[in-house]
């Protein structure tokens, strides 16, 4: 059996593949591990919690609406950082370039790393460069991991009977313009990406109330990240579909292209659990960040199993983990 792309687009398939890449007997450091599977490892050190993280960008094409593979491989990797209510501190980025890459480019890129970097308050502190022959990989790939420092762990499986779930703003953003651009629509540049470094907005979050599970809907969008808390908590999540924000522009690419708004990947949002006494406090102080405009209360969590969607006509229908993202080499 060969690795297909599947493998890669974070849903099923790609579960199936990580059963294989996680059998490490070694991989946790005593605190939080491989095997959680979280968007991050805690690793407790003289009394602290220092959260790590790393994520490859492979994203296609290199420059698209609202980013580019800087901006991606920076908020990736924060992003994985500020979900486990890590601070973050630095970073480091291996490069690895095709011969014949523009250096004009990797001017650019850069730059727009440190923009990143700068708004989330880290430093870029180590790295690596490699170049590979024409024609052995396409372009750049990057490679950035992390370090940060969580007051207070947040996982991803804390979802609990009672609590309220917010989303921080529109879905599929990121998804559809990577897309739509690719398909060279007329309004794919109406559709900008929503790659964005989440700290300045969950630390905002976490002084506003209690938080019970955190996670960013990156590859496999909003269904596939719902679907993993859902399951790691052990409880049943309902959505209602008419309170999800999705963008007019996001929603008819997607109907054109027959692709799931939910399924694709989003840069720069957030899925909170919360308890519903807190979820004013956590709602109005997202509203406050630019990045959280659009904050809304999509669903509820009780007890049982699977994420239900109350659809907009009265009828449920089951949100079910997508077997992969339908947008290959997004992130
Ligand atoms: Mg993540």
């Amino acid at each position: 059996m060969k690795v297909t792309m599947m493998h890669g687009a974070g849903g099923e398939v790609m579960g199936e593949l990580l059963q294989t890449l996680t059998k490490f007997r070694h991989n946790n450091a005593g605190g939080i591990g491989l095997e959680a599977m979280d968007d991050g490892a805690v690793i407790p050190f003289q009394g602290n919690n220092l959260v790590f993280t790393t994520d490859s960008h492979v994203v296609r094409p290199i420059f698209f609406p609202g980013g580019d593979i800087g901006r991606i491989a920076v908020c990736g990797t924060i992003n994985d950082l500020a979900m486990m209510g890590g601070k973050p501190i630095a970073l480091s980025c291996g490069m690895i370039i095709e011969e014949g890459f523009e250096i004009a480019d990797l001017v650019k890129i850069v730059a727009s790393m440190d923009d990143a970097l700068g708004e989330a308050g880290a430093n870029l502190v180590t790295g690596d460069t490699k170049v590979m022959e024409r024609g052995a990989i396409d372009g750049i790939v990057i490679n950035t991991a992390g370090i940060g420092i969580a007051k207070n762990v947040v996982r991803d499986n804390g979802l609990v009977p009672g609590d309220v779930i917010i989303v921080s703003g529109s879905l599929g953003d990121h998804g559809m313009a990577i897309m739509a651009h690719r398909e060279g629509f007329d309004l794919g540049e109406q559709i900008k990406s929503d790659v964005a470094p989440l700290w300045g907005m969950v630390e905002k979050a976490l002084d506003a109330g209690t938080i019970h599970a955190m996670k960013d809907p990156t590859r496999g969008g909003f269904a596939s990240a719902i679907n993993e808390m859902a399951r790691k908590s052990g409880v049943c999540v309902r959505i209602q579909e008419e309170k999800l924000p999705v963008k007019k522009s996001v929603m008819s690419a997607a109907a054109m292209l027959g692709i799931d708004p939910l399924e694709v990947a989003n840069e720069g949002k957030v899925i909170m659990g919360v308890p519903p006494s807190h979820a004013d406090s956590i709602l109005s102080a997202l509203r406050k960040h630019m990045y959280g405009r659009d904050a809304s209360v999509v669903g509820t969590v009780t007890k049982g199993a699977h994420v239900i969607m109350e659809t907009a006509i009265g009828g449920e229908r089951y949100i079910e983990p997508p077997l992969g993202d339908p947008v290959p080499r997004v992130c």
